[in-house]
């Protein structure tokens, strides 16, 4: 199978990997792939069917049983291989996902195709080291692997969503059934012809693409998955978690986010609105965890302003394979109005236009939105609603209470940020947030520390030893004392 590149004609993919193997689609139906930058149609995939659906978890289930019992070593080696794969590939998964997602090449290259990388090789490093079993009283408690998984993932970093739960999944012991973004599937395609030269037993590891409603519903309901593991949105989730719960299965939901960076009067602002902008834009804000509300003292707002005008103004727009963008397009034309239709209903409402708005940037083609910074109340549409685009809102508190107030007043609990003149005033607001991640002060990204959410954000976590356990059960087994 060939692969795309900046300047080929569209791909076509024809088949399905179930059981060790590509197997021609059943159904004529595809699904476009289009370029975000350029609107050009990059790939085709084919629209999975319910049988296709119910084939791959067979599969799965019965490829279990081996793959199961086999040392941890052996799997973890295999993890090892794919994280070469992944490596070698690099270039291509890069551009592939500059694409289909509308992230900067550069920046594609180190977070969308460096990231899972380094967490196939990181996984197979947890797995090593985890401890199976341990003596409780008079029980050996053992932890085993769930079973056959359904992972179902979204397209904003789509090659990360599926690594965080298909690799500590299949280290685990699990076999898995993969439905990846409709929208951004072709990274998948890659993955799954790096998975596929590894070598893993057949059945292990199957991908059908296809569209939510149909592929996705199979592995909710049906009774031979143990677990359905799913990242997108709060309204998907609700679904998958209500057909999910009919058999009783595990689900572990990484869900949507309206994330909070309070800044605190003591802060240092130009580095804390410079950093809120920053984690609010990356990926033009197709970030679950963006920090998306910038929370500021009401006597400070003007100050605020200023700053986030002269942060704004270094993030230069353009198609994500031009090395001098800053900020690519959005990842389809849908999910562009959407976001227009956002900063139109933020203005109607008396928004302050602190920068970018409605107006579409100069390009002929590619789903473009200015970066916007809107000043907002605590009551409007767009202290609410996750965006999912390049739009911060900025919110006046009068105190630190109030703060704390605004930032937990969503049905999300997802990330979170607090800047203060001192980390342990930081840490006290921190503490008070209903989030499953707070940056103090700035702090980095950490790839093995859990990620996931409070309340509507989701219940699973993802990232290292907390991501492999989602999907392991517990065995306890007594046995009697020795006789003296
Ligand atoms: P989405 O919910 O539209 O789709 C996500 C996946 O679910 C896709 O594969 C889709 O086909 C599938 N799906 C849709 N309806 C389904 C159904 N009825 N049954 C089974 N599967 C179904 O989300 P999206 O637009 O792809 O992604 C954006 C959303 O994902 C945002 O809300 C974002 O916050 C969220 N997200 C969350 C995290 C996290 O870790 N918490 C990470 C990334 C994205």
């Amino acid at each position: 199978m060939t692969t795309p590149s900046a300047d080929t004609s569209p791909t076509v993919y024809p088949a399905h990997y179930l059981n060790g193997q590509w197997v021609q689609a059943t159904s004529l139906e595809t699904l476009p792939v289009h370029d975000s930058s350029t609107e050009a149609l990059m790939a085709t995939v084919p629209a999975g069917t319910v049988a296709e659906a119910e084939a791959a978890v067979l599969a799965a289930r019965a490829a279990f049983e081996g793959w199961s019992t086999l040392p941890v070593e052996t799997r973890a080696a295999y993890l090892d291989k794919i994280a070469a794969g992944v490596k070698a590939r690099t270039d291509e998964l890069a551009i592939t996902i500059a694409r289909e997602v509308g992230m900067p090449l550069k920046m594609a290259r180190a977070i969308q195709v460096g990231g899972p990388a380094w967490h196939w090789g990181n996984f197979a490093k947890v797995a090593r080291q985890f401890e199976w079993e341990k003596k409780v009283g008079n029980s050996v408690v053992a932890r085993e692997p769930i079973g056959v998984v359904g992972c179902i993932t979204p397209w904003n970093f789509p090659l990360s969503q599926i690594t965080l739960k298909i690799a500590p999944a299949l280290v685990a012991g699990c076999t898995v059934v993969l439905k990846p973004s409709e929208i951004a599937p072709v990274n998948a395609m890659i993955l799954a012809e790096i998975i596929h030269e590894a070598g893993l037993p057949p059945g292990v590891f199957n991908l059908v693409n296809g569209l939510g409603p149909v592929v996705g519903e199979v592995l909710a309901t049906h009774p031979e998955v143990d677990m359905v593991s799913f990242t997108g949105s709060t309204r998907a989730g609700k679904r998958v978690s209500e057909l999910a719960s009919q058999t009783v299965k595990r689900t572990a939901l990484e869900l949507g986010g309206k994330s909070a960076s309070v800044i605190l009067d003591d802060a240092n602002f130009e580095a804390a609105v410079k950093g809120t902008i920053g984690a609010c834009m990356l990926n033009s804000g197709q970030t679950c965890s963006a920090h998306t509300r910038m929370l500021v003292p009401a006597s400070r707002y003007d100050e605020v302003r200023a700053l986030a005008q002269a942060a704004i103004a270094k993030f230069s727009v353009g198609p994500s394979l031009d090395e001098s963008s800053k900020l690519g397009p959005l990842v389809s034309a849908a999910q562009r109005d959407r976001v227009l239709g956002f900063i139109r209903t933020g203005i109607e409402e008396g928004a302050d236009v602190i920068a970018g708005g409605a107006e579409a940037p100069a390009f002929d083609k590619g789903y473009f939105v200015q970066p916007t910074v809107l000043g907002i109340q605590s009551t409007d549409t767009l202290a609410q609603e996750e965006i999912f685009g390049p739009v911060l809102v900025v919110i006046t508190y009068q105190d630190e209470d109030e703060a704390v107030a605004i930032a937990n007043n969503t049905i999300y609990g997802l990330g979170g940020a607090v800047w203060s003149g001192s980390d342990e005033h930081a840490v006290k607001v921190a503490r008070r947030m209903r989030t499953g991640q707070v940056d103090i002060n700035g702090g980095m990204f950490n790839a093995n520390a859990p990620f996931g959410g409070y309340k509507q954000s989701g219940n699973g976590r993802e990232n290292g030893v907390y991501g492999f356990e989602e999907f392991l059960e517990f065995k306890a087994m007594q046995f009697k004392p020795a006789a003296a």
